[in-house]
């Protein structure tokens, strides 16, 4: 009888610990790694709620963002289409926004709400968000190009959406129209999702490059993240900003600089200045020793991502009792066993990433320097 009142008190000490820390267990929390100079901000700038064609009130995609651990949300409802509209009439299109922005729980855990609104036409127009807005409504236009002026009036941020849609785009690659052409020369459109749902784009990657876009990755989310994404084993996918600070402002000046890293998995997309850092901070180095009376070098690698990392050795050592090819999965510890045929000091341990894409085809090498025990 005496362990049951104690057991009790252990239960219920567990239960107010959980409630002072208000954590949002149950989910996936996501975490990647700062990059030298920056904060890495992990976002999900477009997404949708029953103020246009979602299924889901504004507020759940604060509560999903929470259970994610992400840093900063934007609600893009389309402008043009409101199928709800019957039951939820709402003129002022910064509805949801406005429901969003005055959630306590959203200050509490300092979840940023972004400003945001879907243009949506057909081709060659396409979709596109603008972000960090102060007002929706003056977007709502009959012509295209005067919601872009109204948009680039608010100084947004606009980046061009699924771009390599079916629906829109038939063979399922990005056409860049004369319309786009001129938003772009006009400084109206300023990043391109080359991530979008579950759908990658490498040729949306090849015109972020051309262009100087900045890549996107969002999960354009309608229904549930639960239902969509992490009950299926997934991640929704998310862009990572690399911002002087966790602040609204850091965070827009950090999309225009194009400082980005679009990530869905293990598929990791950006240009290399970022993608590169980010994978020399999301590996650590545990230890690096011999094998006892041997000239085996035993390094113990982590991958403190979230996302399971592919890589390819590129040294010019071989293994011991590994394959070339090996995977780190997000949050574990790998040991690699390297034959460096004598005995060294120090080694650069040197790693093709084979899921990561800094250019259609391009995977970037990465370098370790590691002091041996
Ligand atoms: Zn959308």
């Amino acid at each position: 009888m005496k362990t049951f009142p104690s057991l009790l008190i252990f239960f219920f000490g567990i239960l107010a610990v959980q409630a002072q820390n208000h954590s949002h267990t149950g989910a996936q929390p996501l975490d990647y790694p700062d990059i030298e100079g920056y904060k890495t901000l992990k976002t999900d700038l477009h997404q949708h709620s029953v103020f246009s064609d979602g299924n889901v009130w504004p507020t759940i995609r604060v509560q999903e963002a929470l259970r994610e651990n992400l840093d900063a949300i934007s609600l893009t409802e389309h402008l043009e289409y409101q199928p709800h509209k019957e039951d939820i009439p709402h003129p002022d299109r910064n509805r949801s926004f406005e429901l969003v922005k005055a959630m306590e729980e959203a200050a509490a855990h300092d979840l940023l709400i972004v400003h945001g609104s879907e243009i949506t036409r057909s081709e060659p127009v396409g979709h596109s968000n603008a972000i960090f807005i102060t007002d929706a409504n003056p977007l709502l236009q009959d012509k295209p190009e005067d919601a872009f002026a109204a948009a680039k009036k608010q100084n947004a941020f606009v980046f061009w959406n699924h771009t390599a849609w079916h629906r829109q785009s038939p063979k399922g690659t990005p056409i860049l129209s004369d319309f786009q052409k001129a938003r772009i020369k006009n400084g109206e459109l300023h990043g391109i999702e080359v991530i979008n749902t579950v759908d990658y784009s490498a040729e949306a990657l090849t015109l972020a490059l051309e262009q100087n876009l900045t890549i996107m990755g969002t999960s354009d989310i309608h229904g549930l993240i639960d239902w969509d994404y992490t009950e299926k084993g997934n991640h929704r996918p998310i862009t990572l900003v690399f911002a002087k600070e966790k602040s609204s402002e850091s965070l827009r000046e950090a999309l225009f600089a194009g400082r980005t890293v679009a990530v869905y998995n293990d598929l990791l997309v950006g240009k290399e200045e970022f993608l590169k850092p980010l994978l020399k901070a999301s590996i650590e180095i545990v230890t690096a020793e011999y094998i006892e009376d041997t000239q085996v070098l035993k390094v113990e690698l982590t991958n403190i991502s979230s996302s399971d990392l592919l890589f390819e050795n590129q040294m010019e050592y071989t293994f011991y009792s590994k394959s070339p090819v090996f995977e780190i999965p997000a949050g574990a510890t790998e040991t690699l066993q390297i034959k460096t045929l004598e005995k060294k000091s120090s080694i650069t341990v040197k790693l093709k990433a084979l899921g990561c894409f800094t250019a259609p085809k391009v995977q970037p090498v990465v370098e370790w320097e590691v002091p041996v025990n």
